[in-house]
């Protein structure tokens, strides 16, 4: 038995997203049903409606910025009960056998990441749906918990923009004494800020935009860098710890590896359709490094959160309904965004 939902998907690269049903699995022993209250809009959901990255299976639900109050449990499900407030993120499974999923780095799994929409669902086969819907079926251990004292709309976006960039800024070890670049103020950009901050680091933000100083600085910056004057970017050479690259389409990284110390770190986390390029110089004079991150494993998603109730920390968002979709797609792809759209998900209904 499967449960139609209603849902808003997008039927082809270059079509709109529009109102439709889907079905969902019936909960099994450990699923875990969710009403989704929130999800938050990221720019991997507009990638992947528009097949940026290829491979993009139609209808496509995307949404992985999930919170929600728990509707049903199966009979083994032990750490959620019918009315808690949950959250589900950018994965929904993985083999959990392989040397990734024992190190709590499901996110990298071996055979195959089960991400929340546009991959092939374990228990069905089905394609899997994101959180631009009524409910989510997950199994128990990919499930998340909200700390009590944050409020569940602002707290959505931490899900993916946030574990996205507290991650490598925890591997990279940033703390005090060190200077961050962050590239790009966004909705990866701002959490990255606001993290690196409490972290401890001396924060400085690229933005291509002005009309965003002083947000960046109320977020947590403390200089804000124009990236599009060559002085004021000159004066920043080979003075970074680690850049934190966030920017959704194709630019210029030499730029910012020359900004970097001797033996820096450049971490890409953004994904330009286009491949990037880049001068081997760039890397060898002065040694530095150039990683990549991809969103977080549940252990760490939880840390995160966790690190997030104990500080105080959500997202700044603009709460939409989600009719305002297509709007709100547009809108992010001209970075006028502060800094995260949420779609209050009760409008679906209505
Ligand atoms: P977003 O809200 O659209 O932010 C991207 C920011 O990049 C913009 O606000 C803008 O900042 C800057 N930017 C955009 N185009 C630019 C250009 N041509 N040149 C220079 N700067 C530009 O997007 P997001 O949701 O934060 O996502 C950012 C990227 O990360 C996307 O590619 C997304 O798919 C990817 N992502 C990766 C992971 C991962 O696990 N690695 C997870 C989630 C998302 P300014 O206006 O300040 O210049
Ligand atoms: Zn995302
Ligand atoms: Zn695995």
């Amino acid at each position: 038995m499967t449960k139609i939902t209603k849902a808003y998907a997008t039927p082809a690269a270059d079509k709109k997203l529009q109102l439709d049903t889907i079905q969902r699995r019936e909960p099994g022993e450990k699923d875990v049903v969710l009403d989704i209250l929130f999800c938050g809009v990221c720019h991997s959901d507009i990638h992947t409606a528009r097949n940026e990255w290829g491979g993009t299976i139609y209808p496509c639900v995307p949404g992985h910025e999930i919170v929600g109050r728990v509707a049903k449990v199966g009979s083994k499900v032990t750490r959620f009960k019918k009315g808690d407030k949950a959250a589900v993120g950018c994965l929904v499974d993985s083999c959990r056998k392989c040397s990734s999923c024992r190190e709590d780095l499901e996110q990298h799994c071996e055979a195959v990441p089960i991400f929340t929409y546009n991959s092939p669902e374990k228990q069905t086969g089905w394609v899997t749906y994101g959180g631009y819907s009524e409910n989510i079926v997950v199994d128990e251990d990919f499930v998340l918990r909200i700390p009590s004292n944050l409020d569940l709309a602002p707290s959505a976006p931490l899900l993916c923009a946030g574990i996205t960039t507290y991650s490598p800024l925890k591997r990279f070890n940033v703390k005090k004494g060190q200077k961050v670049g962050i590239v790009g103020l966004g909705g990866l950009g701002h959490m990255a800020v606001k993290f690196a901050n409490a972290f401890g680091a001396h924060v400085v933000v690229f933005s291509r935009s002005k009309s965003k100083i002083e947000d960046a600085k109320k977020l947590g910056a403390h200089e804000v860098v124009i990236s599009t004057d060559e002085l004021s970017m000159k004066k920043q050479k080979n003075t970074f710890d680690l850049i934190l690259d966030t920017v959704s389409s194709k630019h210029d990284i030499d730029t910012y590896l020359n900004l970097l110390k001797r033996s820096g770190s450049m971490v890409l986390v953004g994904v330009p359709q286009e491949p990037i390029s880049f001068g081997a110089f760039s890397l060898i004079f002065q040694r530095h490094q150039l990683a990549g991150s991809l969103i977080g494993g549940i252990k760490e998603t939880q840390e995160m959160l966790d690190f997030c109730g104990k500080k105080n920390i959500v997202c700044d968002i603009e709460l939409i309904n989600i009719d305002q979709i297509n709007e709100a797609y547009e809108r992010i792809l001209k970075s006028d965004v502060k800094y995260r759209f949420v779609i209050d998900m009760g409008s679906l209904k209505s």
